[in-house]
């Protein structure tokens, strides 16, 4: 078998687009991947893929190491960072697919086994909108109780930086306290910081809202310097989780080992492969810290991330997005469901997606930057 074709889709999907490729063989099975595009890069990524796919074509699709070391391996004055990490991962899941479509075995299988038959998960993506207590309240008991999630993350802080002054802690505090009031003290709570704070910010904050009772606090600030995430995880009374802007073991390994965390986070679409995040598992099992793979996108990469979940021992738990675009399920369809908080491991060949590149032609995506923390003038967003 040989890769004959490789295609990529950038699909509007609101505020973000959605990056897709499918990879075609000569015996007429075709995988499907995707890659991490939240911001306005999908150009960019486009441009990668092409760039890159003649390690693809005419190569055997089961051969994925090889393809796998030859795209990430640079030789001279690049090393493979994100954008192409993310784009060996899109080939690395659609590579996957072809296998388990080949071999006519689900990909969990493939990857050694499941040590767990449902994943559990958390909704994102339900609070969008409004950053009000009403919005917050009525969101969060749609996704509990009509959508069966027993746990939420949110980015409350909005587009503040830094710090917090009393008044903004007690305007996110109103927003925590509705959703408390909507969905009682029995649902997770996580908060996502997006890297935003400095050190001292981050602990003021974490104080002020520990009474919420929080999953975990994401990103508390940015993971460059790993010793200030280490110092905030230790001075804060609620686990601290980390990663999705790793995308290779040599950070993540020094993460883990300077405790820096308690969850770690890699994004499932870019991370180069699947195998390199079932070993980014095992570098935090190692020292006994818990995996929850960060996954605000589209449904191709949920079943890459049910798939090698299903075989991670430390496994925390699954992102997924409980409100996003309608034309997503008619683009990836696939038969998961969120049943008493977790979807059940698929067990059909491949990844148990079906891909129609025809609707995802129907929904092109334009460029966006819906993320800036700025506005036209260059001054900080208030929301
Ligand atoms: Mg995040």
């Amino acid at each position: 078998m040989r890769v004959i074709d490789v295609e990529t889709f950038v699909v509007d999907a609101d505020w973000r687009n959605w990056f897709f490729v499918q990879v075609k063989t000569d015996e007429g099975i075709t995988g499907v991947g995707e890659a991490l595009s939240g911001e306005g890069l999908t150009a960019a990524l486009e441009a990668t893929a092409d760039a890159h796919k003649h390690y693809l074509i005419g190569e055997d699709p089961l051969n994925r190491k090889q393809i796998s070391r030859k795209l990430r391996r640079y030789p001279f004055a690049w090393r493979a960072g994100k954008l192409i990490n993310a784009v060996a991962s899109a080939f690395d899941i659609a590579l996957w697919d072809i296998a388990g479509k080949y071999y006519g075995e689900p990909v969990w299988k493939l990857l050694g086994g499941k040590v767990h038959d449902e994943i559990p998960v958390y909704a994102n993506g339900w609070h969008i909108g409004e950053r009000t207590p009403e919005n917050y309240a009525y969101h969060a008991k749609k996704a509990v109780e009509e959508q069966g999630y027993p746990a939420l993350k949110c980015d409350p802080f909005a587009h503040y930086e830094y710090s917090l002054t009393d008044d903004q802690i007690d305007e996110v505090a109103e927003l925590l306290e509705a959703v408390r009031e909507a969905v009682g003290w029995n649902v997770g709570i996580a908060l996502d910081c997006h890297g935003r704070f400095s050190r001292r910010g981050a602990i003021e904050v974490a104080n002020a809202l520990e009474e919420y009772d929080i999953m975990f606090l994401e990103e508390p600030v940015e993971l460059e310097d790993r010793d200030v995430m280490a110092d905030v995880t230790q001075h804060v009374n609620m686990p601290v989780a980390t990663g999705e802007r790793i995308y290779n073991n040599e950070t993540m390994e020094e993460i883990v080992r300077k405790q820096a965390c308690d969850i770690v986070q890699p994004d499932l679409t870019n991370y180069g492969s699947l195998q390199e995040l079932q070993h980014a598992a095992a570098i935090a099992k190692s020292r006994y810290m818990t995996f929850a793979p960060h996954n605000p996108n589209a449904g191709v990469s949920t079943a890459a991330g049910l798939h090698l979940c299903a075989g991670v021992e430390n496994l925390e738990v699954l992102e997924h997005m409980s409100r996003d675009v309608e034309w997503g399920d008619e683009i990836v369809k696939h038969d998961f469901e969120v049943e008493d908080g977790a979807i059940e491991v698929p067990d059909k060949p491949g990844l148990g997606v079906e891909f129609d590149a025809e609707v995802a032609r129907k929904y092109p995506g334009e460029p966006k930057d819906s993320h800036s923390l700025f506005d036209k003038d260059g001054a900080l967003k208030r929301p």
